[in-house]
């Protein structure tokens, strides 16, 4: 009954396949997998950094002298009109979950190789307003932290941090302009234990760091043993 079952699954799923094919978000291609965003060679050509096995590696350097953290990398190199883009962007704005997994999904497999970045207790997302996430209908972040779980599915997931409202923002906005730094724009969630634990900050897009670096002193203050930070890209 069950095999009978698989077996019209199947033939259904062709006959879908059939009227609304999966293309491949960069070359086109007719994607046999309706998980699937790129084709294999596509994902295969992706501007990976490699550089999570890379001690003191340049996106280390965007955070010494800032905030001390134990590993840092991206997976892919983020530049304009580039496939990168076209993956954050159908994250964000789009609504496709499946380019988030695929971020996370190359995030998990790099950490899996990466022994300096293990082991780690917790995958912590970078928190979006909830206005943002009312909009989109989830946060970005999740979804990437989702596709790493897909890869290492013994991690857990602790939100532990949280936009501050609005109105708190807009101060921030005057400090920021004032020069000072924006480390109040995140709050932490008490009623979540992260003491002695070793957390990976999660991100989509890595620029100048600010964001994370916030994010980061945020976090100490709950005096975890070590944050280590993983992102889907950072911008060239
Ligand atoms: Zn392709």
């Amino acid at each position: 009954m069950r095999i009978l079952y698989a077996k019209a699954l199947t033939y259904l799923q062709s006959f879908v396949h059939l009227f609304f094919p999966q293309l491949c978000l960069e070359c086109g291609t007719d994607l046999i997998s309706s998980h699937a965003v790129l084709c294999i060679l596509c994902e295969k050509n992706l501007p990976y950094t490699d550089l999570f096995k890379i001690e003191n590696n340049l996106i280390e350097k965007i955070f010494w002298g800032r905030v001390p953290l134990h590993a840092a990398s991206a997976v892919l190199y983020f530049t304009k009109n580039s496939i990168v883009q076209t993956l954050i962007f159908e994250l964000k704005y789009h609504q496709n979950k499946k380019a988030g997994w695929l971020l996370g999904r190359l995030i998990g497999t790099a950490i899996k190789e990466a022994e300096r970045f293990n082991p780690i207790d917790f995958l912590v997302p970078i928190p979006i307003s909830k206005k943002k996430q009312r909009q989109r209908g989830f946060n970005q972040t999740m979804i990437i932290c989702e596709g790493i779980l897909q890869v290492l599915p013994t991690l857990k997931i602790r939100p532990v941090l949280k936009k501050q409202k609005s109105s708190r923002s807009q101060t921030n906005k005057d400090r920021i302009q004032r020069g000072e730094k924006i480390a109040h724009v995140f709050e932490l969630d008490p009623s979540m234990d992260i003491k002695a634990a070793r957390l990976l900050l999660v991100d989509d897009v890595i620029t100048t760091g600010a964001t994370l670096e916030a994010a980061c002193t945020c976090l100490w203050e709950a005096q975890p043993f070590s944050i280590s930070i993983a992102a889907g890209a950072y911008t060239l």
